[in-house]
Order: structure tokens, then sequence, then C-alpha cells
């Protein structure tokens, strides 16, 4: 049973000391677990099929206030950030007197008190690339949720400020570097609105229309017959960052005055900011949205204290906005983690009720499965660092702990891919398979995973140069057609265990996204055949662009300009044909996820994901012995390898660099 507040105060000692015992044999190891988080490693692999990340889950308490700790003393804390995940401490009686259960969640992130606005900003604006996102075309949303007090008005206000500070100079770069070409200079590519409205109940206002009075206008929430949302909110157009802050900070201060009590009010209405963002080069194009939400206070879900019918009825909204808000959210999750299961999810169809609340439906874009353009959500949920509220913050938690879906792939035991060997398992296969190859020549170190992400050449010249002593130069020798063959078996093996995991093979697993740049050619060529596909898709550029650089990573607006632009001599590519071929990609992507969902892994993928290897590793097999044999072609073969990694290095570097020189700029300007 969960004890009263009456009930922890008297307990309050023996309380303490169940937490102080906790904090002692759990201490904070922050700042390890923080920099690993912070690296900006995953969506820089080459790896064709890693999926997109779409909802990330922070997880946030406060500091404890000034006059909180005035009386009485340090308050007891509910709850600690440990690494990614936050510990709840709820108290609780039982027949020996009171005792305390630690429960743990876990985020992508978890940020305790002493969390400064700029790392969050960093972690869950920057990392993600929500601007980018946004000025791609697609639809960022940052949801704050939790009770009345943990600090969601806080952080979203703080995020507002700083991306206030960021989005045109953003805007500015992203135009450099995405359409060097533009007649327009940089800072013009963009025009930029804002909007800004509550929703209390099934009313929803204008915050930045207001009459005399200071009412605000009441806007529409309605969707078309194409499933388009329409929200007759006003868009206010505003070109710099002192401007939008401007306007921000007078539609904050209205709501703050109109209200009798500030918190009163803001705890039970739901309050969305936008940020429009419009691309000037391609005006057909949609514009990209960036979303912030501040939730009303989640404690609301649970008031059966309310007194009069219209605040009971209100209870009820505020309650179905939110638990509709979590099966949307949720929704979505599942879809994604099937997508990067690849089709091995047999969860069917996820319906997402959007249209159940005023809320969701004017956040359809956030939630969109068949959505033609980027989606990244993230939800943040507060929680108060007060033991009293500590059932509450297990609500708050347990509300979000479902937009977390572990991707568990189903592996069958019989038979186990070679990439799921240890260094012992790989080598006992080889000492088993292969007469000639030494296996602790081969594989000094590595996992089956790591043997397996080898590119084909690098592994057929690490057999070359791993054979038994004695044998090269002899007539036993292994030769590279062996050694292709031994390679070959490892990829059987692969394949093997890829198709007993996945029994139902029907629908071929074929997204553009996983496209190598000649099918992307070969599908461009039949479908827009006025395209000079040696200007749109080149084969022999440095880093040829395949499917998901132009489904995920370009913008619709970015497509259509390069696609119109790549005309064949004495031909026109068409705006109008340009999207509509971006449409269809989408649509093909979208169909193949979500058609059956029982899509499989095809042949080609399969060799795909032998593509990457972490370069440092890499690097370090360069330099094994047994890596490269000896004369003037293994040299020129390394030296070849060495060149395209440095080169991968270096364009990966570039783009950590233009995001450090942003936050830099940042942190002087402040
Ligand atoms: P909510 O919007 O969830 O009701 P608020 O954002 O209004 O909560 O926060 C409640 C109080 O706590 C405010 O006085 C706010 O300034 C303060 N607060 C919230 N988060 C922090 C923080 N991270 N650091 C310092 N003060 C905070
Ligand atoms: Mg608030």
């Amino acid at each position: 049973m969960s004890l009263s507040t009456t009930q922890i105060l008297k307990q309050r000692v023996a309380l303490a000391q169940l937490i102080d015992k906790w904090v002692q044999e759990n201490p904070d190891r922050l700042t390890a677990d923080l920099t690993t988080k912070i690296q900006p490693s995953a969506p820089e692999q080459e790896d064709a099929i890693e999926p997109k990340q779409v909802i990330i889950v922070a997880l946030r308490t406060r500091p404890f206030l000034e006059n909180e700790t005035a009386t009485g003393g340090q308050p007891l804390s509910g709850v600690h950030a440990r690494g990614t995940n936050m510990v709840v401490h709820v108290p609780a009686s039982k027949w020996s007197g009171a005792t305390v259960n630690h429960k743990t969640f876990e985020g992508d992130y978890s940020f305790g008190p002493e969390s400064s606005s700029e790392r969050i900003y960093r972690s869950l604006v920057l990392e993600p690339e929500l601007l980018n996102t946004a000025l791609g075309g697609g639809v960022s949303c940052i949801l704050a949720y939790g009770q009345t007090g943990s600090g969601k008005t806080y952080t979203i206000s703080s995020l507002e400020e700083m991306i206030v500070q960021d989005i045109f100079r953003a805007a500015k770069s992203y135009a450099e570097s995405h359409f060097p070409n533009a007649s327009n200079s940089p800072g013009d590519v963009y025009t930029f609105g804002l909007s800004l409205y509550e929703i209390l109940g099934n009313n929803v206002s204008d915050l930045l229309d207001r009459d005399e009075v200071g009412d605000g206008a009441t806007v529409d929430v309605a969707e078309d017959k194409f499933g388009n949302i329409r929200v007759s909110a006003k868009i206010t157009p505003v070109s710099e960052s002192k401007e939008l802050a401007d306007m921000i900070a007078s539609a904050a201060g209205h709501r703050r005055t109109s209200a009798t009590l500030r918190n009163e009010m803001s705890s039970r209405s739901h309050c969305v900011l936008t940020i429009t963002i419009k691309n000037t080069l391609v005006p057909s194009a949609e514009p990209g949205r960036l979303v912030l939400v501040d939730l009303a206070g989640s404690e609301r879900a649970a008031d059966r204290s309310a007194h009069t019918k219209d605040r009971m009825d209100e209870a009820r909204l505020i309650n179905t906005s939110l638990m509709t808000l979590k099966d949307c959210v949720r929704g979505r999750a599942l879809v994604e983690a099937e997508r990067s299961k690849k089709g091995e999810g047999k969860t069917g169809f996820q319906h997402i009720p959007y249209r159940s609340s005023k809320l969701t439906l004017a956040l359809k874009p956030v939630f969109d499965v068949e959505a033609t353009r980027n989606c990244k959500t993230v939800v943040i949920a507060h929680v108060s660092p007060h033991l009293a509220d500590a059932s509450h913050s297990n609500n708050t938690l347990t509300y979000v702990s479902p937009f977390r879906v572990t991707m568990t792939s189903q592996t069958n035991d019989s038979v186990q891919s070679p990439s799921h060997w240890t260094n012992d398992e790989f080598r006992d296969w080889v000492g088993k398979t292969s007469t000639k190859i030494d296996p602790a020549k081969l594989a000094p170190f590595e996992s089956g995973k790591q043997m397996c992400e080898l590119e084909e050449t690098v592994f057929i010249q690490r057999c070359l140069g791993s054979q038994k002593d004695g044998l090269v130069g002899t007539d036993k020798a292994l030769t590279a057609k062996g050694a292709k063959a031994f390679y070959d078996k490892l990829w059987g093996l692969i394949f093997a265990a890829k198709q007993s995991t996945r029994p139902e093979i029907k629908l071929e697993y074929n997204p553009p996204s996983v496209w190598s740049n000649f099918q992307v050619r070969d599908y461009v060529e039949k479908e827009l055949p006025a395209v000079d596909i040696e200007k749109f898709c080149p084969s022999m550029a440095a880093n040829p662009r395949r499917g998901r650089d132009f489904v995920w990573d370009m913008g619709e607006a970015e497509f259509i300009i390069l696609a119109t632009s790549s005309a064949k001599e004495g031909e026109t590519v068409s705006v109008e044909d340009a999207k509509v071929l971006h449409t269809k990609m989408w649509k093909l992507e979208n169909d193949t996820w979500n058609a059956e969902r029982k899509a499989v892994l095809t042949q080609r993928q399969d060799e795909n994901v032998g593509m990457t290897i972490d370069d440092e590793l890499l690097e370090k097999l360069l330099d094994h012995p047994a890596v490269y044999g000896t004369g003037s072609e293994a040299a020129a073969q390394k030296d070849e390898a060495i060149r395209v990694i440095q080169a991968t290095r270096i364009e990966r570097e570039a783009k950590l660099q233009r995001k450090r020189e942003m936050l830099e700029q940042r942190t002087e300007e402040n």
C-alpha cells in the first residue's frame, strides 16, 4: 500500500534512511554515461538499413526550489537520475513499518536536477537534428508531459528561447549547404511563421489573435477529405530572433495574466507552439514544422476532486486527450519498431486513434504513418523531485515507458547466425571449415559480428594473409577463389539464419530507403525519362547517393530542385512531375512497411549488411600483420582502403564541425 502525505511526514526518518541507503549503493556515474550518449555516431554510419529513431524519450526532474527548502530543511527526494534511467522511490507500508520501492524507468536520456537547459537543448534538439528535419520540410515535435509543478513550462520555454536564437542561423547554413546554387541569398531561402494556441477541453483559442478584452479567437481544427489537418490559428510571419522571442513572450505573458492563477489555468490546458518554415525556392512544397507542446498537468487524469460538472467534464476531456496521445505515440513507436525489424514484426496493422481528441487531431502530422516526409518526436517526461509526489512520478514514467519499444529480434536457436558468435565460436568454425586458414591469424580478437561486417574484398585479403604456416608459396596455398568460396560459406550461414527466423516469406522487403545507387537510377529513369540520371544520381561520385539519401535525408524542396535542374538537354522536368515522383517514392516507402508488414530481407539487403565497419576498428585491423600480405598489390589495396576510410571520416568530421560551430556561436552570444 502506498503512503499518504501525512504518513510520509510521520515516517520521515525511516524513509530518509532507506533512501540514503539506496543513494550510497547507487552512486551517480552520470558523467561517464553521458559522454557515451552524446557521441553522435549512429546517424553517420554507413549502414543502409539502420532505422531512424523517430521517437526519443527523455526523463527530467527539477531541483528543489528555494521556497521548498526554506521551511523544515531539505525535503526528501522522490527520484534520482542514473545514467539513462530515472529511479522513483515509492514509499509504501509493510506490517513491519515503512518501506520504499525503488522503481527504475529507462529513457533514451535521463536528466537530474543539475542538468542545464543547454545540455537538454544539445541532446534533444541539436543531436536529433530537429531544426534540420523541419528545414528539410519535415515535422519535429517536442512534447512536455508531467504533473503540474514538475517543470514542463520551464523546459519548454527554455528550449523555445534557444531555438529562437538558433533557427535563423541554422536556416542560413542549411540553405548554404543544401541549395548552393539558389538565386536567393542563403538568408532568404526560408520564410518563417509563428502560431500559438491553447486547447482547453474542446475549445481551442488563439494566443496570438486576441480581441480588445484579450480573448483569443476560436481556432478550428478539422480534417479535410484528403486527410490533411487544417488548424485555423493565425500564422504571423517572423523574420528575426528578437521579433520571434518578443511575440512568444507576449503570448505567454497574456496566458499568465488572463488566468487568475497561472498554474491553475496552465495545468488544465495544452499549449501548442508551431514554427512554420517555408522554402521559397519551391513554393508548392509542404512547409516544415517545429512544434512544441506544453501539455496539461498529468495529475488531472486522476483528479476526482473536481467540484462542478463543468470541471468534471473538463477533467475527463484532459484525461481522454492524454490517453489518446499515449495511444498515438505508442502506435507510431510500434510501427517504427516493426520497420526496423525489417518486417519480422507480427503486431499487424497499428491503429493510430488521432481523431479521438482535439489535441491529437491537431498533432496528426506528428503520428502520421502515411506521411511523405520525415517526422521526429521528443517526449520529455517531467517528474517532481518530492517524495510526496513519488506515486505521481511513478504514473508519469509508466505513461511514457511504452514509447520505447525495444526491438527484440526473434532469433531461432536452431540456426545461430555467425553475427552472434563470440571470437572463440568464430575461430572454432574457421578451424572446422578450412584446412588452410589459421583461425587465430584471421580473427585475432574480433567477434563474429565484426568479422561479418568486413567488406568482401577486405575479408578475402585477410584470409589470404592468414594462411597456416608453410603454405604460402606452395601449391597447397589458398587461392583468391578459395578465399571467396570461404567467404560465401560464411554468408550462406548468415542467410540461412535469417531465413529460419522468417518462416513466412511473402513480400519482398525493399523500400526505397534501402535502395542502392543503381536501384535509384533504374527507378528514376523509368519514372521520369526527362531526367538526366547522371546529373540526378551520379554513380561515379565520391559518395554515390543511395535510396535513403533521397527519401530520408533530402527534403521535398531539395528533391524537387535537384530533379528540375537535372533535365536532359532540350527537355524539362516540371516541379509538378518532380513533386509527384517524390511523393511516389515516399508512398512506396510507406507501403512496403505498412502493407502486410511481413516483408523480409532480400538477398540484396543481406549483402548490404556487410558494407560497414567502425573505422577505428578497421584502422586497428589494417595495422595488424595478419591483415595484408606483403607485395605491391597488397600495399596498393591497403592504401586504397585507407583512402576510403579517410574520405568518409573527413566528411563525418565536417558534419560534426558544423554542428559544433553552431553550438559555439550560441554559447558566445549568451
Ligand atoms: P509545470 O509547467 O510542469 O507546472 P513549471 O515549469 O511551472 O512546472 O515549474 C514549476 C516551478 O519550478 C517554476 O517556478 C519553475 O521556475 C521551477 N523550475 C522548473 N524546472 C526547473 C529547473 N530545471 N531549474 C530550476 N527551476 C525550475
Ligand atoms: Mg506549466
